[in-house]
């Protein structure tokens, strides 16, 4: 370690021409910029700078020194804070690559730059640890820096020279510096309101990132500068005329979008730049200061519009309401000549100060605050309070400001560590999922994006965070082939499903073989596959596979084997009254419901005003275990938890189900199908009336009885007030004579 006594005094070192006419350049760019100038600091610092760094040198052949010398020139030019931070990035590469102590800083500097130099240290470690991208984190960030303001400042200062020098950097690093550059600081300077500084670092990471994407624009913007040119000037000339008439003290120009906003408006719109009408805004600077300047902004507003018609949707009064980041400014698109529409943005010089250097600005304009340091700390405050509270919409937003919109092709997403993973667009959680590992992506059963439950095939977006939520009893749902888009993916999900699929076919057969067995049944592969055809199973396997799925009950089948054997055919007309059937019933269904909603707890609470409805894939009663899925209307589409459709929904879209409960409302009546088979006999549909109406008190809504050949087959719909009420009814109806069969009407 360096001692104090070790490093040499004025005039003990030798300086290098060029880099003490550099320093004299700096001087004078502080005393332009800055509202006061210690010029013996920013030698000191100087100085110690050029003998610390006196062995190192840039990648580019350049004396180190150099760099900081550079750094320090934005900070006094383009933010233009105070000649504490010009000297601090003198220094801020000192303790990171020097032998030069914090101690020593302080000794030399106080503590107050060793503070800023002891942050710009830590910045340099956070940034390199690559684990960030998180809001969370970015806020954490923050908020350590926030002990000083300077050190954000000079930061921003330091990577915007680290990105003008790139080039000399492998292609490697590069790429991770530029996309670093813009997921990071491009937002964090816009955050902090330096819009240049902003945008000359989105444009430089943009050439890196997509070097065909801003060639191309960056030649367009060349071939379109004459006419553009022209047209600014017959824009603005009538207009400058009024001002001048009208006494304003003024700059007006038209400014053209930096390239990678124009990239970005382009694939917002799906427009190719000649389309884009706002490639340039036409810019009032007026020389009005304090509340005189606001009143000055909206009369100049008065004296565009009466030039040129407004669009009134296209207004934006960001004098009265600020941005977060302190930006202010009058912005409004009229019709300029030609019809064409061209934004104007009207703001004073404070305004436009602000605007540009942001809250490096705020304080220079103060009053009767001559104290930097107190001024700045009541900012820090704001912006601690700010990060430490985020109100809602705040913290949506500088989430959204940390999304990145690099290439079509590929997102940018985040673990919950900070990692970062490429996916290919239009991935979901479940890619994401298989991306992080294998074992994750066989047991996910949900995800949370940026905290938040959504569906599994929800699409991911650049700058989600993604949580993948595991559970060692889930297996991969075939439905997922449907919406993943990676390979690996895809490639598991099928393997696995062709697997599982030939384990429940193999099981299935064996289920099937018992209950067989049990029930004495005899039957030949043709026949078996000629039921599975009447009972609409695309094959045998199909028939095989849902039974060991426990999806159809084997004892079904033997019933209706059974039915098939008496009779030697199923009906032929059966298809065409089912059809039937379910027309009348869920006509009946839709009829019926509306006096049901009154009976469900829905999370708790009894809804009475609620769209729901009874899915007719399995319709609930009361008893049955259920769960409400809110359909993307809204309503809520009660299932059976048994329902086959249930796992689906309640796997992949968890975020959509509700907890529902039957209330105990007895005197509502739910409707309820059952389907009977029997022999046909006279007094069979007397009997089966009475049972129903006369012993348990049920109306009937109707029944449909079809007779073949002495075989009865019958569709019963019936009012019932739960499922207990249900299972009664079915033990009754079974114990008349010649019924073989009850079963609950599925479809
Ligand atoms: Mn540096």
């Amino acid at each position: 370690m360096i001692q104090a006594s070790a490093v040499p005094q004025k005039g003990e070192i030798d300086i290098d021409p060029k880099y003490r006419q550099q320093r004299e350049d700096l001087l004078a760019l502080c005393r332009d910029h800055l509202p006061a100038v210690d010029a013996d600091m920013i030698r000191r610092a100087f100085r110690l700078s050029y003998w610390a760094h006196r062995n190192d040198w840039r990648e580019s052949g350049e004396k180190y020194v150099s760099h900081p010398l550079r750094v320090a020139s934005i900070v006094a030019r383009d933010i233009g804070l105070d000649d504490t931070s010009v000297a601090a990035a003198l220094l801020h590469d000192v303790v990171e690559d020097t032998e030069l102590s914090l101690g020593l800083i302080e000794d030399e500097f106080g503590a107050t730059m060793a503070n800023i130099i002891d942050g710009l240290t830590k910045i340099e470690g956070v940034f390199t640890s690559q684990k960030l991208g998180q809001a969370e984190n970015v806020r954490k960030l923050m908020l350590s820096m926030a002990t000083d303001l300077r050190v954000i400042l000079v930061k921003f200062a330091d990577r915007l020279h680290n990105m003008r020098t790139i080039e000399a950097l492998s292609r490697k690093k590069q790429l991770r510096k530029a996309s670093e550059t813009l997921n990071l600081f491009a937002p964090l300077a816009h955050r902090f309101g330096l819009f240049p500084i902003k945008s000359e670092l989105e444009d430089l990471c943009f050439e890196i990132l997509n070097p065909e994407a801003y060639a191309h624009i960056v030649e367009r913007l060349e071939e379109m500068a004459e006419e553009r040119d022209a047209y600014i000037a017959e824009f603005i000339d009538p207009l400058a005329e009024h001002l001048e008439e009208e006494g304003f003290t003024f700059t007006i120009k038209g400014r053209v979008k930096n390239v990678y906003s124009i990239h970005r408006k382009m694939e917002r719109k799906n427009k190719p730049i000649d389309e884009i009408y706002d490639i340039f805004a036409i810019r009032v600077i007026l020389q009005s200061d304090g509340p005189k300047g606001k009143e000055d902004c909206w009369r100049v507003y008065s004296l565009v519009t009466d030039l040129y018609k407004p669009l009134p949707e296209r207004f934006r009064d960001f004098i009265s309401v600020p941005k977060s980041n302190g930006y202010q400014s009058l912005h409004t698109t009229v019709f300029g000549p030609g019809g064409r529409r061209v934004e104007v943005q009207i703001r004073t010089q404070e305004m436009h100060e602000v605007a540009e250097r942001g809250v490096a600005a705020h304080w220079k304009y103060k009053e009767g605050t001559e104290n930097v340091d107190e001024e700045m700390e009541r900012f820090l405050e704001w912006v601690r309070d700010l990060l430490e509270n985020p109100e809602p919409e705040e913290a949506t937003e500088f989430v959204k400001e940390f999304r990145l919109n690099l290439y079509d092709e590929e997102i940018y997403v985040f673990t919950p560590e900070g990692d970062l993973l490429t996916l290919p667009q239009g991935a979901t959680p479940v890619d994401f999922a298989f991306k992080v590992h294998t074992e994750v992506g066989m047991q996910c059963i949900g995800a949370k994006v940026n905290g938040k439950m959504v569906p599994l095939s929800q699409e991911l977006t650049s700058g989600d965070q993604v949580e993948i939520i595991t559970s060692e009893k889930q297996s991969p749902s075939p439905d997922w082939i449907n919406f993943v888009v990676t390979h690996k993916a895809r490639s598991r999900i099928r393997k696995w499903t062709n697997e599982e699929r030939r384990k429940a076919v193999e099981l299935g057969k064996e289920v099937w073989a018992k209950a067989k067995d049990q029930a004495g049944l005899e039957i030949s592969d043709q026949d078996l596959q000629g039921v599975a055809h009447d009972l609409k199973f695309p094959d045998l396997q199909q028939l095989f596979y849902e039974i060991g799925k426990g999806l159809y009950d084997p004892d079904e089948l033997v019933e209706s084997i059974k039915g098939t054997q008496s009779d030697g055919a199923a009906p032929d007309d059966e298809e065409v009254d089912e059809v039937a059937l379910r027309e009348q019933y869920e006509q009946f269904l839709d009829a019926a419901q509306q006096t049901e909603q009154q009976a469900l707890v829905i999370d708790g609470e009894v809804q009475k005003d609620l769209a729901v409805n009874y899915a007719s894939c399995c319709n609930p009663i009361p008893g049955d275990e259920v769960f409400g899925f809110v359909s993307k209307t809204g309503t809520v589409n009660i299932h059976r938890s048994s329902c086959r459709n249930a796992s689906d929904l309640l796997v992949n879209q968890p975020d959509r189900i509700l907890d529902v409960d039957w209330s105990h409302q007895k005197d509502v009546q739910f409707v309820a199908a059952l389907r009977l088979m029997g022999e046909d006999r006279v007094g069979m549909v007397n009997d089966i009336t009475t049972v129903i109406s006369k012993n348990l008190k049920t109306n009937i809504r109707s029944i449909t009885i079809d007779t073949e050949d002495g075989v009865f087959s019958g569709t019963i719909m019936l009012h019932v007030s739960d499922l207990e009420h249900l299972k009664r009814l079915i033990k009754r109806l079974k114990r008349i004579d010649g019924i073989q069969g009850v079963y609950r009407f599925k479809e």
